[in-house]
């Protein structure tokens, strides 16, 4: 994806208030992210672990997206499967991530969730520049083109349910 700025970051959320946009933890190493290998950007706010984010191209501009994450369970233990990349991770590799509502919806305190990858890396997992464990991405038939967009669908599938 193309390097988004902070600013830019801060403008694109849509399911926060200008507010909360504002003051919301952005990474500080914005330069040094990897860029080219990034099909959008995660990251989680290192004071409050349960807060995380994401930021991906559409279109001209950039979408970004507040997520609150369960708190992890006995259930984290077991096996699960992050939604967008599909890398199974063990341990709270997974968790589940809920996302308010844009627009009237939310206000109204209503929120859409899914399991996906507690540190938000799948572009690293689908790469292999980052491990899941073993088994944690069995061998695919798709090239990596393909398994990155099967990510980009599913992450769209779950931002429509986001604003819509
Ligand atoms: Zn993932």
């Amino acid at each position: 994806m193309r390097a988004v700025t902070e600013r830019e970051i801060r403008a694109s959320f849509i399911n926060c208030t200008k507010g909360e946009a504002k003051r919301l933890a952005v990474p500080r190493d914005l330069a040094t992210r990897p860029w080219d290998d990034l099909d959008f950007l995660g990251w989680q706010d290192p004071g409050a672990p349960e807060r995380a984010y994401l930021v991906v191209e559409s279109g001209e501009g950039f979408t970004a997206v507040a997520l609150r994450r369960a708190t992890p369970g006995a259930g984290q233990l077991r096996r699960s499967m992050c939604a967008l990349c599909l890398t199974t991770h063990t341990g709270g590799g997974v968790s589940l991530m809920t996302a308010r509502k844009a627009g009237r919806e939310g206000q109204l305190g209503n929120s859409v969730g899914s399991y996906l990858c507690t540190d938000l890396a799948c572009s690293l997992y689908l790469r292999g520049r980052k491990q899941a464990g073993p088994g944690g991405r069995p061998p695919e038939s798709l090239t990596l083109a393909e398994q990155v967009d099967r990510t980009m669908t599913n992450l769209a599938r779950f931002l429509a349910k986001v604003t819509g």
